[in-house]
């Protein structure tokens, strides 16, 4: 085999390698289903205790307002006793009635807050009811992915060893010029040609050049400066 013919061969393996590396990448219709309806439930989770969280806080703040309040009240009746005029026992009233109002309002909303807390913790309740189902359809669905992974990464394994037994036959300067033209090439450094042209970039293989390749020499295209293989050349 021709150091052009294993430049070619590698790059037919690396290209195999990347194939099932982009494959082991890339999650399965199965699985993406799944795991976007787990992530969707656990965001869902989240946001919903998050909720409540925030609601047990608004409860206790409206709480601690309304001792305070009839504290206050209490103090207004207090003063009730003690008015000594229509004027003083009119305002005393004024101060109790305003109080009232407002010890009423924060019981109504202490009232909505806890029938509002009710439905979210049943949403909640609900979501955690058929959590174990969808975990262990989550866990299945995970577990054929990493399963079907297994043969890809035993392709992949073997296609790596097969690359660094062809990189050990070919010349080290070779070797760094191939990988510094697949780096640069959107890994591809070895182009085949097909009907006297490059088939990376579609530049013509002019006469002289063909020759050289015919010869089983390293050629470069003119046009993508990747290193040329033309298949069938005559044996040297
Ligand atoms: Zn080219």
């Amino acid at each position: 085999m021709s150091d052009v013919e294993k430049l070619w061969e590698l790059q037919s393996v690396l290209t195999q390698l990347n194939d099932r590396e982009r494959q082991m990448s890339v999650k399965p219709d199965a699985f993406a289903a799944i795991d976007s309806e787990y992530q969707r439930s656990n965001e869902e989770m989240v946001r919903l205790q998050g909720q409540l969280d925030q609601m047990g806080k608004e409860r206790r703040r409206v709480d601690g307002e309304l001792s305070d309040q009839q504290e206050l009240l209490k103090k207004y009746q207090g003063q009730l006793m003690q008015v000594k005029n229509q004027q003083q026992y009119a305002a005393a009233w004024k101060e109790i009635d305003a109080t009232r109002k407002h010890v009423k309002e924060l019981e109504e909303s202490e009232l909505k807050n806890m029938t509002d807390a009710d439905v979210v913790q049943k949403q909640l309740d609900d979501r955690k009811a058929g959590y174990d189902d969808l975990q262990r359809r989550y866990d299945e669905a995970h577990e054929q992915w990493q399963h079907s992974l297994g043969d890809l990464r035993q392709e992949a394994d073997e296609l790596r060893k097969r690359a660094e037994m062809i990189e050990a036959g070919i010349p080290e300067r070779l070797r760094n010029e191939f990988h510094r033209i697949y780096k640069q090439r959107q890994q591809i450094a070895v182009a085949r040609v097909e009907r006297d042209t490059c088939s990376a970039c579609r530049t013509r293989v002019r006469p002289a050049l063909a020759q050289q390749l015919k010869r089983g020499e390293v050629g470069h295209c003119e046009g993508c400066h990747r290193i040329l293989y033309m298949e069938g050349r005559t044996q040297s």
